[in-house]
């Protein structure tokens, strides 16, 4: 597993599997389900690496599909809590095998190296939990840091970023 393409598809399926069982354990203190999209009205920035990804969905969509997410990616005007130009209008991801990393933390209460002491939740999901699982929400999320440190030291993809939307609008011929 050499390639930056491969290491972010291992990382990836390690989140899925590390928020699989927090969303198991918590289920009745998430509110996320079909139909909240509050978190895709957010103007995420994403890094090239993970653009590269998203895009290699989009150019498996439909060309119906694909059409339609380039004209809203083109359209979009960031930070104006505009709906992700993924997003359909029945508050699906429409490449959601694809998405980011981001996109694939959605629920579980957040935790960032650079602000260990702290983590972060929608204020609709874990309302009067006061005691988190450390083992389990905040351990697996420093694996994926470190992780992802290593991809970004390897790769320049994994540094640079770009908005979503701006990532859907490169040419898929600079993929190749
Ligand atoms: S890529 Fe999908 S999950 Fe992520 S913000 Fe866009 S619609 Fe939401």
């Amino acid at each position: 597993m050499s390639e930056p393409r491969d290491r972010l598809r291992h990382l990836l399926r390690v989140i899925d599997d590390d928020v699989e069982p927090v969303v198991r354990r918590y289920r009745s203190h998430i509110e996320c389900a079909k139909g909240c999209s509050d978190c895709c009205h957010q103007t995420f920035r994403i890094s090239n690496l993970e653009g590269a990804y998203l895009r290699e969905g989009l150019a498996a969509a439909s060309p119906e599909l694909r059409a339609d997410i380039l004209a809203r990616a083109h359209a979009y005007a960031p930070d104006t809590r505009a709906p992700c130009p993924v997003l359909s209008e029945d508050g699906a991801c429409r490449l959601y095998e694809h998405r980011p990393r981001i996109c694939r933390k959605y629920g579980i209460p957040l935790w960032n190296p650079q602000r260990p002491e702290r983590v972060d939740t929608c204020p609709k999901n874990f309302v009067g939990v006061h005691d988190i699982d450390a083992d389990l929400i905040i351990e697996p999320q420093a694996r994926w840091a470190e992780a992802w440190i290593e991809i970004r030291e390897r790769d320049e993809a994994a540094r640079a970023t770009a908005t979503i939307a701006a990532q859907l609008t490169v040419s898929v011929t600079e993929d190749a």
